[in-house]
């Protein structure tokens, strides 16, 4: 299956896909976690990249289009894969109809999480991930870790996004209604969007979404 998961910073999407992706055996793949790992090692790309996500903008098409491209022609997605925070604008949605197009495939469905403006602020204020493996989240308030500021799944650090500061937030809500949320009407009218609450337990949203792929809404 090649799925587009969709929705606002804080809805889960990086948690999610990442029960999704194991329930589908297809990979998941983050733009976002690409990012933060060539910002780790220091890479060219990395450093483009720091910049804009600092200031809770979207990287440049240039850098971020090849980025996803060559994650999704890697040996591992191809019967398959679970995009997670691409495409994030109209251009890039575009960018990959035209290279499934070219490759012969197509996308079989678009889930949108939808969650209330102001849960999203909650969630992300108190939000922090694991170091080592950024689909180990937590919340201070509602997911406590067992041990402050460690991992429960890996003994990792956990820590605050940088972009996951309140002002910063702000602006990402911003971009993300702005241009973000204009692709769930181009994927409409190709027949491809799925929306479900993602409001409630991580596993009542993870079977939400399961029920939604298989069109058992
Ligand atoms: P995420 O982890 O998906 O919340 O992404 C964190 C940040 O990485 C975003 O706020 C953007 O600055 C950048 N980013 C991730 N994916 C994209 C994309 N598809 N296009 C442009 N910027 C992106």
């Amino acid at each position: 299956m090649r799925i587009v998961l969709v929705g606002p910073p804080g809805a889960g999407k990086g948690t999610q896909a990442a029960f999704l992706a194991k329930n589908l055996k297809i990979p998941h793949i983050s733009t976002g976690d690409l990012f933060r790992a060539n910002i780790s090692k220091g890479t060219e790309l990395g450093k483009q990249a720091k910049a804009f996500m600092d200031a809770g903008n979207l990287v440049p098409d240039e850098v971020t289009i090849g980025m996803a491209h060559d994650r999704m022609t890697q040996p591992d997605a191809t019967n398959g894969f679970l995009l997670d925070g691409f495409p994030r604008n109209v251009s890039q949605a575009e960018a990959l109809d035209e290279s499934l197009k070219a490759d012969g495939q197509k996308l079989d469905a678009v889930l949108d999480l939808e969650v209330p403006e102001d849960e999203v602020v909650k969630r992300i204020a108190g939000r922090r991930i694991c170091r080592n493996d950024s689909s180990h989240v937590f919340h201070v308030t509602y997911s406590k870790p067992k041990t402050e500021g460690v991992c429960d799944v890996c003994g990792g650090e956990l820590y605050q996004r940088g972009d996951d500061q309140e002002e910063t937030v702000r602006k990402r809500l911003d971009v993300y209604h702005r241009e973000t949320e204009p692709i769930i009407d181009h994927y409409k009218a190709q027949g491809l969007v799925v929306t479900i609450s993602a409001l409630g337990k991580v596993n009542e949203v993870t079977k939400r979404a399961m029920d939604a792929l298989k069109g058992d809404k």
